[in-house]
């Protein structure tokens, strides 16, 4: 935020939280010198999911509050699972979120040289040894919850005989697993995470970005706190599952500070409550089964809660930012409500999105006494509360596309559109009176007819004498066009996918797979407005009395759009709709 001569005016816009508040602290006591550096860290290991966007607004929202930079910091520590794909895919959604890290461009594996200087330096004052049992040794000493571990017999191991064995680890003479460095704290410390965590092993694997260079790898939770403290990184923000691991982030730290490697004071570890969403599944895990297993059309399939998919699904960057500020930070873990997301696409889309008309269930309506090959132009306005936006021309015809279930041969009560005998205003055109149907040999309605009045026309004085309760949207049949739209709908039809819920058997398992919605996704012909076929890939709209739909940004050809449901009008789902 630019400074100004208005103090009151520096204050944040967004609703503070427990994280604003230590920032905030920290500037009174001058600690950082008004300095803010988060940084975003994710695994380029798969593609970013909702429960990212969180993060990514909270890292990027905390720099922009207080003038600070975030960092974009790829995690790649770990050589066996990462891959160019996964970087490039999370570079382009955290620019498509509308983060900009500016130079702020870094990969873990660049600090690879500094952090084996900060091993020797930690084995140099006795902070860390080359532990040489085997991993079920290891995992045998480590005690419980409720006991102490016990030392491993290589712990007293002389410096220079440490600094041997990690060379020779280093120089590639050992096989996986037959050595590890580990940090020397506390064996019996309560903490299982400080009883002499593993800091460096042996990992014969190529790198995606430095290649064969190493053949030893440092832990997340020891490369991690270096990362942070080589950025001079201020909050490092973090999901609470970490937080047991605050205490060695702190130990290591002042341990390599005071070997002279990082200045004072060092970054600060602060965890929040990770994004927990109903109706979605946010694992990679499984993320990346249901694109493997072909349960989804890739990783940017718009049912998939990647942000990938939500581009293509027609969510919104402005709609992810007005969620994260709604659901706030906190420490408690919670639900939140797939709704609520959707909400916030709604809210956005509804205030930035044009109207259009859209048939997508077409039924010919012909009007028996409009001239045959006679067409004039409606005019439609564009945002119902955005004059400014201005109207488009609509054509109007004796043949036009409504809806199949805006008829109906026999009313049901409370039914006002059309049936035959009942007035309805076909939108911004005139008022219509039914007089009849036809049907095929099945019985199933091909036709309905009405009969328009002249002097009922939209926007002219005439329309007032005709009052009517049904008001019908259309397509000239003549002038609109034919394309394919995608009605997509939750992946998942139950609140928490796999979970086991009351009647199941109490040996039955149940699979995430098993709640996968079978009406995620319906494919349809529908008829367009003519203004709708020369439309920019992932231009967004709002069709009348149906949702809201973006142009898909894959299979759109010019000319020829293909559209995707973003969002229902309404919330079909709320208090068990479906
Ligand atoms: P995994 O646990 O499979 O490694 P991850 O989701 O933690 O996956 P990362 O790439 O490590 O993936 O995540 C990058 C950042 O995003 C981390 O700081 C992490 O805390 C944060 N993050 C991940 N999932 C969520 C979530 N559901 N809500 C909020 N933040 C999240
Ligand atoms: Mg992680």
């Amino acid at each position: 935020m630019k400074p100004s001569k208005n103090p009151a005016a520096d204050t944040p816009p967004a609703p503070s939280n427990f994280i604003r508040s230590i920032i905030d602290e920290d500037n009174r006591t001058g600690k950082w010198g008004a300095r803010v550096e988060t940084r975003f860290p994710p695994e380029p290991n798969g593609y970013l999911h909702y429960g990212h966007a969180k993060s990514i607004c909270l890292n990027f929202g905390l720099a922009e509050a207080y003038g600070g930079v975030c960092h974009m910091r790829f995690d790649d520590t770990n050589p066996e699972k990462e891959e160019q794909e996964y970087v490039d895919a999370i570079l382009e959604a955290v620019r498509w979120l509308g983060y900009d890290w500016g130079e702020h461009l870094y990969f873990a594996s660049d600090y690879f040289d500094r952090m084996h200087d900060c091993a020797l330096s930690l084995i140099e004052a006795g902070k860390a040894y080359v532990d040489s049992q085997s991993a079920e040794e290891m995992r045998a000493s480590r005690g419980t919850l409720t006991e102490p571990g016990r030392n491993s017999p290589y712990r007293d191991r002389g410096v220079e005989e440490n600094l041997d064995l990690f060379a020779r680890m280093r120089a590639g003479e050992f096989a996986e697993g037959t050595h590890i460095l580990r940090a020397r704290i506390d064996m019996a410390s309560p903490n299982i995470n400080l009883r002499d965590p593993a800091i460096y092993r042996i990992r014969h694997a190529t790198h995606h970005r430095t290649g064969d260079k190493w053949c030893i790898y440092p832990m997340y939770t020891f490369a991690h706190p270096i990362e942070d403290a080589i950025e001079n990184i201020t909050h490092s923000v973090c999901t609470l599952e970490f937080e047991d691991q605050r205490p060695f982030y702190d130990w290591l730290l002042d341990a390599l500070a005071t070997e002279g490697q990082f200045p004072r004071p060092l970054p600060q570890q602060i965890e929040f409550a990770r994004l927990n969403l109903t109706y979605v599944v946010l694992s990679k895990r499984k993320l990346i089964q249901l694109v493997n297993e072909g349960h989804v059309a890739g990783w940017d399939d718009p049912r998939l809660p990647t942000l990938a998919g939500a581009r293509r699904r027609g969510f919104t960057p402005a709609g992810f930012r007005r969620f994260a500020e709604q659901i706030g930070v906190s420490k408690a873990d919670s639900w939140i409500d797939m709704g609520v997301l959707e909400e916030c696409m709604r809210d956005d889309l509804n205030d930035a999105a044009e109207r259009r008309v859209a048939v997508l269930d077409p039924l010919k309506l012909v009007l028996t006494n409009y001239p045959e090959g006679q067409s004039e132009l409606c005019q439609a306005p564009n945002h119902p509360l955005k004059p400014e936006l201005g109207k488009r021309d609509m054509p109007f015809s004796r043949a036009l596309w409504i809806e199949r279930e805006d008829f109906m041969e026999a009313p049901a009560k409370g039914f006002h559109r059309l049936y035959p005998g009942n007035m309805v205003r076909l939108r911004y055109g005139y008022v219509v009176k039914c007089i009849g149907c036809e049907k095929d040999a099945d019985g199933k309605i091909t036709t309905v007819f009405a009969e328009y009045m002249p002097d009922s026309r939209s926007g002219t004085p005439g329309a007032d004498n005709y009052k009517v309760k049904g008001n019908l949207h259309w397509v000239s049949a003549a002038h609109g066009f034919e394309a394919e739209v995608r009605l997509y709908d939750r992946l998942f039809a139950h609140p928490h996918p796999g979970q086991r819920r009351e009647g199941d058997a109490p040996d039955a398992e149940r699979d995430f797979l098993d709640d996968i919605n079978p009406a995620s996704m319906r494919v349809i012909r529908a008829w367009l407005e003519p203004a709708l076929q020369g439309v920019a890939p992932e231009a967004r709209f709002q069709f009348e009395r149906h949702g809201y739909f973006v142009a898909d940004r894959v299979d759109s050809k010019p000319g020829a759009p293909v559209f995707n449901r973003t969002v229902t009008l309404k919330d079909s789902w709320a208090k068990g709709g479906k």
